[in-house]
């Protein structure tokens, strides 16, 4: 079996949560099979979500601030905060990309919005006329955990919230696909805080496996430049969005 190389992104700022219970268990499935897996704790390693001038080393325009437009020198410069640089390095290491994080406000907590935000930029994670099937992540993987407060039934066609995949979507198809990624199923830990203990013992068996599972599965060899594009014609991202 090949060895892949995972990272797992985890944004819960509580080290016993039910988050890092996934993680561990996770990761600990993966590194048994024989994968090399990454970690990026956030809270843990003080990540800060708001994007800005510090993201760079220098600036394409001094006065006014456009952020597509500053990421794109970056890239094209390697001009990234160390912070955002070291972080773009584990993705671009990965085959497969593992997102654990509670549902917060039906969404993923601001540390990981954050993370899309700054490390997820224009020009190393997308650029114009490379999305989704040309997405320059294609050939790799991704899966997402997440855990819930509200039970299966909210998120039902007739529950309050809707269907789940719905509630994911953005995370999903704006987010994973839209760099390229195959993305499997979102796993929900469901009601994580409510359920009997053996049920939240069988959540962690299941996301250990399907992580195996997929790790299982082929993806195209990750590129040593994960540039593929002649990122010095200016043509390549001067149409962002
Ligand atoms: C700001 C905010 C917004 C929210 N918005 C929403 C929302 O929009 N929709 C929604 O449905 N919910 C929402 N919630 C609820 C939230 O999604 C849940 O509280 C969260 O998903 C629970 O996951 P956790 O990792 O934080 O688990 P925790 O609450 O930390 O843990 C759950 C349980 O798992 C136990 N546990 C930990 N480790 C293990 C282990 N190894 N084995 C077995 N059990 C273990 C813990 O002791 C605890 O009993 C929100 C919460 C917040 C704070």
């Amino acid at each position: 079996m090949d060895r892949r190389s995972v990272l797992i992104v985890l944004a819960n700022p509580e080290p016993t949560s039910f988050c890092h219970a996934l993680t561990h268990a996770g990761r600990t499935a993966l590194e048994a099979a024989g994968h090399e897996v990454m970690l990026s704790d956030l809270y843990a390693m003080g990540f800060n979500p708001v994007a800005g001038r510090h993201d760079f080393d220098g600036a394409a325009d001094p006065e006014r601030f456009h952020y597509q437009s500053e990421q794109a020198r970056a890239a094209r410069l390697g001009a990234f905060s160390a912070e955002i640089a070291g972080e773009q390095r584990k993705v671009a290491a990965a085959d497969i990309l593992v997102l654990v994080f509670p549902l917060w406000w039906g969404g993923a907590p601001a540390i990981l919005k954050g993370w899309f935000e700054r490390v997820l930029a224009y020009g190393f994670a997308y650029v114009d006329g490379y999305r989704f099937d040309t997405g320059l992540f294609r050939g790799r993987r991704a899966v997402f955990a997440v855990t819930t407060g509200g039970t299966p039934a909210r998120f039902s066609e007739e529950g309050v919230y809707g269907p789940i995949e719905d509630v994911l979507m953005p995370v999903r198809r704006l987010g994973l696909e839209y760099m390229g990624y195959e993305v499997s199923e979102p796993f929900v830990a469901y009601a994580a805080p409510r359920v009997a203990p053996e049920v939240r013992g069988d959540y962690l068996a299941a996301f250990a496996a399907r992580l195996v599972e997929v790790a299982a599965l082929p993806v195209a060899p990750v590129r040593s430049d994960t540039h593929p594009l002649d990122l010095s014609s200016d043509a390549a991202w001067t149409r962002a969005g």
